[in-house]
């Protein structure tokens, strides 16, 4: 089944980059696999799946070691400061940089591991209330503000839209984080490239390949729906 699912994922990609002129090539799938257990992270890892994505410390650190080591992980949640010290060494990514404090711990335990880690920016784009992420006109403050951290690389945007029963009402924030990313390239500051867009979940992930997204954060398309009073 999850086989079979990540197939039919890889498809529309392909279907998609297709229809607007994009090489499938440019798109990375995350598969999202918070809440599921690891033999539904092996079946998608027998599938092809290389990317995968968690949102909590515990869970990435408990799965990274029962998973084979050619396993890119992605930390795309709200990740608190005195966590960071548990991924550092693990982690491929962190999509969700949100507060200076957060990007200075990550600086610090980067140093210490003698690695730099990857991150995005991850961008309140619709200013909602309930939302974790730098407000859209903050955007080029704050990067301006972490761009000079050892152990860090500013490598792009990320965001979580709002919840929506039609993909094509999102597409107005997805183009607008595009937009956003061209401004803060055409900035030029020290450090920092726009290599990534990280936008696009499984119900919208098709109208963020068509703004311009070149990762993809797909869970339930994959896993299916995720049961949350049962622990994993
Ligand atoms: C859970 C999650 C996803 C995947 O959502 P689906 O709708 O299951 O595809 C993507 N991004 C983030 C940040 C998430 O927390």
């Amino acid at each position: 089944m999850i086989n079979e699912n990540y197939e039919k994922v890889l498809n529309t990609i392909n279907d998609v980059c297709k229809k607007c002129n994009r090489l499938t090539d440019d798109v990375s799938l995350i598969a999202v696999s918070k809440t599921k257990p690891v033999s539904a992270l092996f079946e998608a890892y027998e599938a092809g799946a290389r990317d995968f994505g968690e949102n909590k410390v515990q869970e990435l650190v408990d799965k990274y070691d029962k998973l084979p080591p050619d396993i890119r992980w992605h930390m795309i949640g709200h990740l608190q400061t005195n966590k960071v010290k548990y991924i550092a060494d693990k982690v491929y990514m962190i999509h969700s940089v949100d507060s200076v404090k957060l990007a200075e711990e990550i600086s610090k335990q980067a140093v210490k591991a003698k690695r730099i880690i990857p991150v995005l920016i991850e961008v309140n784009i619709a200013g909602e209330d309930s939302k974790f992420g730098i407000a859209k006109d903050e955007c080029i403050d704050f990067i301006q503000s972490v761009n000079q951290l050892p152990g860090i690389a500013v490598k792009g945007l990320m965001t979580v839209p709002p919840f929506v029963e039609n993909a094509e009402d999102n597409r107005q924030y997805f183009k607008a984080l595009k937009q956003l990313s061209v401004d803060i390239m055409q900035k030029n500051i020290d450090n920092v490239c726009m290599d990534f867009l990280s936008m696009g979940m499984s119900g919208d992930y098709t109208v963020a390949i068509e703004e311009g997204a070149n990762i993809i954060r797909v869970g339930t398309s994959i896993f299916g729906e995720r049961d949350y009073f049962v622990k994993a």
